[in-house]
Protein backbone atom coordinates (compact mmCIF):
# COMPACT_ATOMS: atom_id res chain seq x y z
CA UNK A 1 0.00 0.00 0.00
CA UNK A 2 1.15 3.55 -0.25
CA UNK A 3 1.97 5.39 2.62
CA UNK A 4 1.29 9.22 3.37
CA UNK A 5 1.44 9.29 7.28
CA UNK A 6 5.27 10.54 7.53
CA UNK A 7 4.34 13.02 9.97
CA UNK A 8 2.72 9.95 12.37
CA UNK A 9 5.91 8.23 11.75
CA UNK A 10 8.93 7.61 8.86
CA UNK A 11 9.71 4.39 7.62
CA UNK A 12 13.82 4.04 8.66
CA UNK A 13 16.34 5.62 6.47
CA UNK A 14 18.49 2.40 5.36
CA UNK A 15 21.65 4.21 6.97
CA UNK A 16 19.84 4.50 10.19
CA UNK A 17 18.67 0.82 9.97
CA UNK A 18 22.17 -0.61 9.35
CA UNK A 19 24.19 1.19 12.21
CA UNK A 20 21.34 0.51 14.08
CA UNK A 21 21.72 -3.23 13.94
CA UNK A 22 25.93 -2.87 14.20
CA UNK A 23 25.11 -1.11 17.53
CA UNK A 24 23.03 -4.14 18.50
CA UNK A 25 25.64 -6.05 18.07
CA UNK A 26 28.11 -4.88 20.13
CA UNK A 27 27.86 -5.26 24.14
CA UNK A 28 28.50 -2.20 26.37
CA UNK A 29 27.02 0.25 28.94
CA UNK A 30 27.89 3.83 27.60
CA UNK A 31 29.03 4.79 31.58
CA UNK A 32 32.02 1.55 31.33
CA UNK A 33 34.99 2.76 31.32
CA UNK A 34 36.18 -0.60 29.81
CA UNK A 35 36.98 -1.39 26.13
CA UNK A 36 33.69 -2.19 25.32
CA UNK A 37 31.73 0.62 27.32
CA UNK A 38 33.95 3.23 25.90
CA UNK A 39 32.63 2.06 22.07
CA UNK A 40 28.91 2.09 23.05
CA UNK A 41 29.91 5.79 24.50
CA UNK A 42 31.60 6.44 21.31
CA UNK A 43 28.95 5.67 19.48
CA UNK A 44 26.83 8.00 21.60
CA UNK A 45 29.57 11.21 20.88
CA UNK A 46 29.43 10.31 16.98
CA UNK A 47 25.53 10.49 17.11
CA UNK A 48 25.20 13.92 19.46
CA UNK A 49 27.89 15.54 17.02
CA UNK A 50 25.41 14.34 13.72
CA UNK A 51 22.67 16.07 15.35
CA UNK A 52 24.69 18.72 16.88
CA UNK A 53 25.55 19.45 13.33
CA UNK A 54 22.47 19.21 11.50
CA UNK A 55 21.03 21.94 14.22
CA UNK A 56 24.02 24.19 14.60
CA UNK A 57 24.67 23.65 17.80
CA UNK A 58 27.20 22.03 20.23
CA UNK A 59 27.44 18.44 20.83
CA UNK A 60 27.02 19.19 24.75
CA UNK A 61 24.02 21.07 24.35
CA UNK A 62 22.43 17.64 23.84
CA UNK A 63 20.22 15.64 26.07
CA UNK A 64 18.78 12.36 24.15
CA UNK A 65 15.22 11.17 25.77
CA UNK A 66 12.98 9.18 24.61
CA UNK A 67 11.15 11.17 22.40
CA UNK A 68 9.70 14.61 21.93
CA UNK A 69 7.05 14.24 23.98
CA UNK A 70 9.60 13.81 27.34
CA UNK A 71 11.84 16.46 25.85
CA UNK A 72 8.75 18.36 26.14
CA UNK A 73 7.98 17.60 29.68
CA UNK A 74 11.43 17.97 30.71
CA UNK A 75 12.10 21.57 29.08
CA UNK A 76 8.34 23.52 30.50
CA UNK A 77 9.25 21.82 33.72
CA UNK A 78 12.83 22.92 33.73
CA UNK A 79 11.95 26.51 32.13
CA UNK A 80 9.01 27.48 34.10
CA UNK A 81 10.25 26.13 37.85
CA UNK A 82 10.01 29.72 39.01
CA UNK A 83 6.37 30.16 38.15
CA UNK A 84 5.32 33.18 36.19
CA UNK A 85 3.12 32.89 33.44
CA UNK A 86 2.91 30.65 30.08
CA UNK A 87 2.77 31.43 26.71
CA UNK A 88 1.62 29.04 24.20
CA UNK A 89 -0.65 28.46 21.26
CA UNK A 90 -4.16 26.93 20.05
CA UNK A 91 -2.48 24.71 17.68
CA UNK A 92 0.68 22.85 19.76
CA UNK A 93 0.95 19.59 19.95
CA UNK A 94 -0.93 17.53 23.24
CA UNK A 95 3.00 17.20 24.15
CA UNK A 96 3.23 20.90 24.76
CA UNK A 97 -0.09 22.19 25.98
CA UNK A 98 -1.35 19.17 28.00
CA UNK A 99 2.12 20.09 29.99
CA UNK A 100 1.42 23.67 30.22
CA UNK A 101 -2.11 22.89 31.41
CA UNK A 102 -0.79 20.68 34.01
CA UNK A 103 2.14 23.13 35.00
CA UNK A 104 -0.10 26.42 35.34
CA UNK A 105 -3.33 24.48 36.79
CA UNK A 106 -2.63 25.59 39.71
CA UNK A 107 -2.73 28.68 39.36
CA UNK A 108 -5.34 30.60 37.62
CA UNK A 109 -4.71 32.82 34.48
CA UNK A 110 -1.00 31.64 34.27
CA UNK A 111 -1.37 29.92 30.77
CA UNK A 112 -2.26 31.98 27.87
CA UNK A 113 -3.29 30.17 24.77
CA UNK A 114 -2.95 32.56 21.86
CA UNK A 115 -5.07 31.81 19.08
CA UNK A 116 -3.92 31.00 15.41
CA UNK A 117 -5.91 32.80 11.80
CA UNK A 118 -7.56 30.78 9.13
CA UNK A 119 -4.17 29.99 8.08
CA UNK A 120 -3.01 28.04 11.64
CA UNK A 121 -1.05 31.66 11.72
CA UNK A 122 -0.23 33.08 15.53
CA UNK A 123 -0.85 36.57 15.58
CA UNK A 124 2.26 38.50 16.82
CA UNK A 125 0.66 41.72 17.59
CA UNK A 126 -1.44 39.82 20.23
CA UNK A 127 1.60 37.50 20.94
CA UNK A 128 3.93 40.66 21.77
CA UNK A 129 0.76 42.43 23.93
CA UNK A 130 0.50 39.39 25.84
CA UNK A 131 4.35 39.75 26.95
CA UNK A 132 3.48 43.57 27.65
CA UNK A 133 0.86 42.88 30.09
CA UNK A 134 1.96 39.44 32.51
CA UNK A 135 5.04 38.21 33.99
CA UNK A 136 5.54 36.11 31.24
CA UNK A 137 8.62 33.58 32.03
CA UNK A 138 8.23 30.74 29.16
CA UNK A 139 6.62 31.00 25.59
CA UNK A 140 6.40 27.73 23.95
CA UNK A 141 5.64 27.71 19.88
CA UNK A 142 6.32 24.88 17.64
CA UNK A 143 8.56 25.37 14.59
CA UNK A 144 5.88 23.42 12.08
CA UNK A 145 2.63 21.76 12.94
CA UNK A 146 1.99 18.34 12.60
CA UNK A 147 -1.50 18.22 11.02
CA UNK A 148 -0.71 21.33 8.51
CA UNK A 149 2.54 21.61 8.31
CA UNK A 150 2.35 26.01 8.71
CA UNK A 151 5.66 27.00 9.85
CA UNK A 152 6.22 29.73 12.77
CA UNK A 153 7.96 32.94 12.18
CA UNK A 154 10.21 32.18 15.73
CA UNK A 155 12.48 34.68 15.23
CA UNK A 156 10.60 37.91 15.86
CA UNK A 157 8.88 35.85 18.54
CA UNK A 158 12.20 35.25 20.31
CA UNK A 159 13.54 38.63 19.81
CA UNK A 160 10.23 39.96 21.83
CA UNK A 161 10.29 37.27 24.72
CA UNK A 162 14.24 37.32 24.99
CA UNK A 163 13.39 41.24 25.50
CA UNK A 164 11.10 40.88 28.40
CA UNK A 165 13.31 38.21 29.85
CA UNK A 166 11.30 34.93 29.10
CA UNK A 167 12.79 31.48 27.93
CA UNK A 168 11.65 30.52 24.32
CA UNK A 169 11.29 26.81 23.79
CA UNK A 170 10.58 25.20 20.18
CA UNK A 171 8.58 21.70 19.18
CA UNK A 172 10.26 21.13 16.44
CA UNK A 173 9.44 17.40 15.90
CA UNK A 174 7.84 17.84 12.81
CA UNK A 175 10.47 19.79 11.21
CA UNK A 176 14.05 18.61 12.16
CA UNK A 177 15.63 16.79 9.53
CA UNK A 178 12.53 18.47 6.70
CA UNK A 179 14.55 21.83 6.34
CA UNK A 180 17.39 23.46 8.00
CA UNK A 181 17.51 24.55 11.58
CA UNK A 182 20.55 26.78 12.57
CA UNK A 183 20.54 27.04 16.27
CA UNK A 184 22.56 29.99 16.28
CA UNK A 185 20.01 31.95 14.06
CA UNK A 186 17.04 30.94 15.76
CA UNK A 187 17.87 31.99 18.91
CA UNK A 188 15.58 29.56 20.93
CA UNK A 189 16.27 28.22 24.63
CA UNK A 190 15.27 24.97 24.61
CA UNK A 191 14.49 23.11 21.00
CA UNK A 192 13.14 19.27 21.49
CA UNK A 193 12.78 17.07 18.41
CA UNK A 194 12.02 13.02 17.70
CA UNK A 195 13.73 10.73 15.36
CA UNK A 196 11.01 8.53 14.03
CA UNK A 197 9.63 11.73 12.52
CA UNK A 198 13.10 11.72 10.12
CA UNK A 199 13.48 8.44 9.78
CA UNK A 200 15.44 7.22 12.82
CA UNK A 201 13.49 4.71 15.54
CA UNK A 202 10.67 5.13 17.66
CA UNK A 203 11.09 5.97 20.86
CA UNK A 204 14.30 8.28 20.70
CA UNK A 205 14.58 11.72 20.91
CA UNK A 206 16.59 15.08 22.05
CA UNK A 207 16.01 18.27 23.46
CA UNK A 208 18.49 21.15 23.01
CA UNK A 209 19.59 23.09 26.15
CA UNK A 210 21.43 26.25 25.35
CA UNK A 211 24.11 26.69 27.23
CA UNK A 212 24.34 29.25 30.16
CA UNK A 213 20.38 29.89 30.44
CA UNK A 214 18.66 30.16 33.65
CA UNK A 215 16.78 25.93 34.15
CA UNK A 216 15.75 24.53 37.27
CA UNK A 217 18.02 21.83 37.15
CA UNK A 218 15.32 18.65 38.24
CA UNK A 219 15.39 15.70 36.18
CA UNK A 220 11.90 14.20 35.61
CA UNK A 221 13.51 10.97 35.74
CA UNK A 222 16.01 10.61 38.65
CA UNK A 223 18.76 7.80 39.03
CA UNK A 224 22.31 7.62 38.43
CA UNK A 225 22.79 11.20 36.68
CA UNK A 226 23.30 10.17 32.86
CA UNK A 227 22.90 13.15 30.13
CA UNK A 228 24.29 15.44 32.69
CA UNK A 229 21.89 14.99 35.19
CA UNK A 230 19.15 15.61 33.05
CA UNK A 231 18.05 12.14 32.30
CA UNK A 232 18.75 9.33 34.37
CA UNK A 233 18.99 6.12 32.98
CA UNK A 234 21.16 3.51 31.12
CA UNK A 235 21.33 4.59 27.44
CA UNK A 236 19.55 3.76 24.49
CA UNK A 237 22.33 3.13 22.83
CA UNK A 238 21.22 1.79 19.21
CA UNK A 239 18.49 4.24 19.63
CA UNK A 240 20.67 6.72 19.99
CA UNK A 241 22.66 5.48 17.22
CA UNK A 242 19.41 5.32 14.69
CA UNK A 243 18.83 8.77 15.37
CA UNK A 244 22.07 9.62 14.52
CA UNK A 245 22.60 8.34 11.71
CA UNK A 246 18.79 9.33 10.66
CA UNK A 247 20.25 13.04 11.33
CA UNK A 248 23.50 12.26 9.54
CA UNK A 249 21.13 10.79 6.51
CA UNK A 250 19.16 13.66 6.28
CA UNK A 251 21.58 16.84 6.74
CA UNK A 252 23.25 15.31 3.15
CA UNK A 253 20.22 15.92 0.94
CA UNK A 254 18.25 18.29 3.25
CA UNK A 255 17.24 20.78 0.73
CA UNK A 256 17.14 18.38 -2.38
CA UNK A 257 15.37 16.33 -0.73
CA UNK A 258 12.88 19.01 0.78
CA UNK A 259 11.85 20.36 -3.19
CA UNK A 260 11.36 16.87 -4.62
CA UNK A 261 8.86 16.61 -1.96
CA UNK A 262 7.31 19.75 -2.00
CA UNK A 263 6.74 19.22 -5.68
CA UNK A 264 5.43 15.24 -5.07
CA UNK A 265 3.44 17.40 -2.51
CA UNK A 266 1.96 19.91 -4.99
CA UNK A 267 1.37 16.85 -7.72
CA UNK A 268 -0.97 15.59 -4.78
CA UNK A 269 -3.25 18.84 -3.74
CA UNK A 270 -3.27 19.37 -7.49
CA UNK A 271 -4.52 16.75 -8.60
CA UNK A 272 -7.61 16.26 -5.86
CA UNK A 273 -8.50 19.45 -6.25
CA UNK A 274 -8.80 19.13 -9.77
CA UNK A 275 -10.83 16.40 -9.95
CA UNK A 276 -13.16 16.91 -6.42
CA UNK A 277 -14.58 20.36 -6.57
CA UNK A 278 -15.49 21.80 -3.26
CA UNK A 279 -12.56 20.08 -1.50
CA UNK A 280 -9.87 22.65 0.13
CA UNK A 281 -6.00 22.51 1.12
CA UNK A 282 -6.11 23.81 4.34
CA UNK A 283 -3.05 27.04 5.25
CA UNK A 284 -1.86 26.64 1.15
CA UNK A 285 -1.22 29.93 1.34
CA UNK A 286 1.24 30.06 4.48
CA UNK A 287 4.74 28.90 4.89
CA UNK A 288 4.39 25.02 4.96
CA UNK A 289 6.66 21.85 5.58
CA UNK A 290 7.30 20.38 1.86
CA UNK A 291 5.49 17.43 2.60
CA UNK A 292 2.32 18.17 5.04
CA UNK A 293 -1.31 17.86 2.64
CA UNK A 294 -4.03 18.48 4.74
CA UNK A 295 -6.86 18.52 2.84
CA UNK A 296 -10.40 19.38 3.47
CA UNK A 297 -13.27 17.19 1.59
CA UNK A 298 -16.85 18.78 2.12
CA UNK A 299 -19.64 16.24 2.92
CA UNK A 300 -17.33 13.37 3.17
CA UNK A 301 -16.09 12.32 6.96
CA UNK A 302 -12.46 11.15 7.16
CA UNK A 303 -12.90 8.15 8.73
CA UNK A 304 -14.73 6.55 6.13
CA UNK A 305 -12.82 8.03 3.23
CA UNK A 306 -10.06 6.52 5.38
CA UNK A 307 -11.88 3.02 5.27
CA UNK A 308 -12.75 3.36 1.42
CA UNK A 309 -9.36 3.99 0.57
CA UNK A 310 -7.46 0.87 2.33
CA UNK A 311 -4.49 0.86 0.11
CA UNK A 312 -3.55 4.42 1.42
CA UNK A 313 -2.32 5.06 4.43
CA UNK A 314 -2.92 8.54 5.56
CA UNK A 315 -4.69 10.15 8.77
CA UNK A 316 -7.61 12.07 9.45
CA UNK A 317 -6.58 14.81 12.46
CA UNK A 318 -3.38 13.56 13.63
CA UNK A 319 -2.56 10.20 14.15
CA UNK A 320 -0.96 11.19 18.06
CA UNK A 321 -4.32 11.39 19.49
CA UNK A 322 -5.87 8.73 17.50
CA UNK A 323 -9.19 7.24 19.10
CA UNK A 324 -10.26 11.00 20.52
CA UNK A 325 -13.65 11.25 19.07
CA UNK A 326 -13.49 14.89 19.00
CA UNK A 327 -12.76 16.86 15.93
CA UNK A 328 -8.74 18.10 15.62
CA UNK A 329 -8.47 21.24 17.77
CA UNK A 330 -6.14 22.52 15.27
CA UNK A 331 -8.20 22.79 11.97
CA UNK A 332 -11.09 23.93 15.10
CA UNK A 333 -8.49 26.70 16.31
CA UNK A 334 -8.31 27.23 12.70
CA UNK A 335 -11.69 28.14 12.32
CA UNK A 336 -12.95 25.33 10.53
CA UNK A 337 -16.58 24.10 11.23
CA UNK A 338 -16.54 20.52 13.26
CA UNK A 339 -18.31 19.04 9.84
CA UNK A 340 -15.01 20.15 7.60
CA UNK A 341 -12.47 19.11 10.24
CA UNK A 342 -14.70 15.81 10.63
CA UNK A 343 -13.89 15.60 6.79
CA UNK A 344 -10.21 16.12 6.51
CA UNK A 345 -7.94 14.21 5.71
CA UNK A 346 -3.79 14.88 6.10
CA UNK A 347 -1.49 13.11 3.79
CA UNK A 348 2.07 13.44 4.70
CA UNK A 349 5.11 12.57 2.31
CA UNK A 350 9.08 12.41 2.89
CA UNK A 351 12.05 10.54 1.83
CA UNK A 352 10.91 7.09 0.49
CA UNK A 353 7.70 8.65 -1.12
CA UNK A 354 7.63 8.35 -5.58
CA UNK A 355 5.77 10.34 -7.91
CA UNK A 356 3.93 6.52 -8.63
CA UNK A 357 2.82 6.25 -5.06
CA UNK A 358 1.23 9.67 -5.32
CA UNK A 359 -0.27 9.17 -8.42
CA UNK A 360 -1.87 5.66 -7.25
CA UNK A 361 -2.67 7.75 -3.83
CA UNK A 362 -5.02 10.13 -6.32
CA UNK A 363 -6.97 7.26 -8.44
CA UNK A 364 -7.27 5.82 -4.81
CA UNK A 365 -8.27 9.26 -3.07
CA UNK A 366 -10.69 10.13 -5.81
CA UNK A 367 -12.70 7.03 -5.96
CA UNK A 368 -12.73 6.87 -1.59
CA UNK A 369 -14.12 10.87 -1.21
CA UNK A 370 -16.36 10.43 -4.99
CA UNK A 371 -18.13 6.84 -2.91
CA UNK A 372 -18.47 8.13 0.39
CA UNK A 373 -19.87 11.74 -0.55
CA UNK A 374 -22.58 9.98 -3.31
CA UNK A 375 -23.38 7.45 -0.03
CA UNK A 376 -24.02 11.03 2.29
CA UNK A 377 -25.75 12.09 0.09
CA UNK A 378 -28.08 9.17 -0.83
CA UNK A 379 -28.62 8.05 3.19
CA UNK A 380 -29.01 12.74 3.49
CA UNK A 381 -32.08 12.10 0.29
N1 LIG B 1 5.25 17.11 18.97
C1 LIG B 1 4.79 17.06 17.71
C2 LIG B 1 4.57 18.32 16.96
C3 LIG B 1 4.50 15.83 17.12
O1 LIG B 1 4.03 15.78 15.89
C4 LIG B 1 4.72 14.65 17.87
C5 LIG B 1 4.41 13.35 17.25
O2 LIG B 1 3.57 12.63 17.52
C6 LIG B 1 5.20 14.75 19.18
C7 LIG B 1 5.47 16.01 19.69
C8 LIG B 1 5.45 13.54 20.05
O3 LIG B 1 6.63 12.90 19.67
P1 LIG B 1 7.07 11.50 20.27
O4 LIG B 1 6.30 10.48 19.52
O5 LIG B 1 8.52 11.39 19.98
O6 LIG B 1 6.78 11.51 21.71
Amino acid sequence: SVYLDYNATAPMRPAALKAMEEALHSVGNASSIHHQGRDAAGRVDQSRRFLADLLNCSASEIIFTSGATEANNLALQAAYAEGGLIVTSAVEHPAVLEVARALTSEIPGSLSVLPVDRLGQIDLEAFTESLQRYDVTLVSLMLANNETGVITDLRPVVEAAHAVGALVHTDATQYVGKLPVDLEELDVDLLSLSAHKFGGPQGVGALFIRRGIRLSQRPLVFGGGHERGWRAGTLNVPGIVGLGAAAEAANHRLLDEASRIAKLRDLLEGELLARLPGSYVNSSRAPRLPGVASITFPGAPADAILASMPGVAASDGSACSAGAPSPSHVLVAMGLSREDADATIRFSLGHSTTEQEIRRAVVAAVRAVTHVQALMNATAG
